[in-house]
């Protein structure tokens, strides 16, 4: 999940030395988003329109957790989760289709947000999280609609309400049960990313005020 950051620039009209420079950042996305489709798990994230994204994720089997192959999954998890500085990703988004996702909001992540923003959103960084087959619980019903990112719709944010707090459990990476209670934001990125375990994104559950709404 991406944290939603606003920036308004000016844009200068494009130069000839520009353009080369725009042709490279195409040619770089291009080998980025398309030319780098190995096998998964992917390098990069699998974007709306994937059917990977719609379908219902598979447990992990617990005897599993510690493979190489499940290992490496997590690895490349956590790698790309961390190249593109999001609080949340789920392995569905890298193209492999079991219930595993990563949390993570770092102290440099909290001071990229104002301080009137911290307080709304109960903003506290917390390190990184890894939930193997993760289930949810609501702690408290009530909801709040914060502005979300997803990695998976690239260049779009919206408005999205969710549960105020809940608790996540699940298995660690090396398979120890683990459980947190949590609200506000982190709250928020949890359910966020057990809905990408069921093939959920946050289009099917947006604010649908138009007014609420704004791409970056
Ligand atoms: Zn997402």
């Amino acid at each position: 999940m991406k944290p939603k950051l606003r920036h308004w620039q000016y844009q200068a009209p494009a130069t000839r030395s520009h353009s080369s420079e725009i042709k490279q950042r195409i040619r770089q996305y291009l080998k980025r988003k398309v030319m780098k489709s190995s096998s998964p798990p992917y390098q990069h994230v699998c974007q709306v329109g994937d059917p990977g994204l719609r379908s219902k994720a598979s447990p992990v089997d617990p005897v599993e957790i510690c493979s190489p192959q499940v290992q490496k999954v997590i690895r490349t998890l956590i790698k790309v989760m961390r190249k593109l500085d999001c609080n949340g990703l789920s392995v569905p988004q890298i193209g492999v289709p079991l219930q595993v996702t990563a949390l993570e909001f770092t102290e440099c992540m909290l001071h990229e947000n104002p301080l009137n923003a911290r307080e709304i959103k109960g903003l506290a960084p917390f390190p990184l999280k890894i939930f193997v087959n993760p289930s949810v619980r609501i702690l408290d019903s009530r909801t709040a609609a914060f502005v979300e990112g997803c990695e998976s719709i690239s260049g779009f944010s919206v408005c999205v309400p969710r549960y105020h707090s809940v608790e996540i459990s699940g298995l660690k990476e090396r398979g120890e049960s683990v459980s947190w209670q949590t609200s506000g934001w982190p709250a928020c990125i949890i359910q966020h990313e057990m809905d990408h375990l069921n093939g959920v994104l946050y289009i099917d559950k947006m604010d649908s005020n138009p007014l609420n709404n704004f791409g970056e």
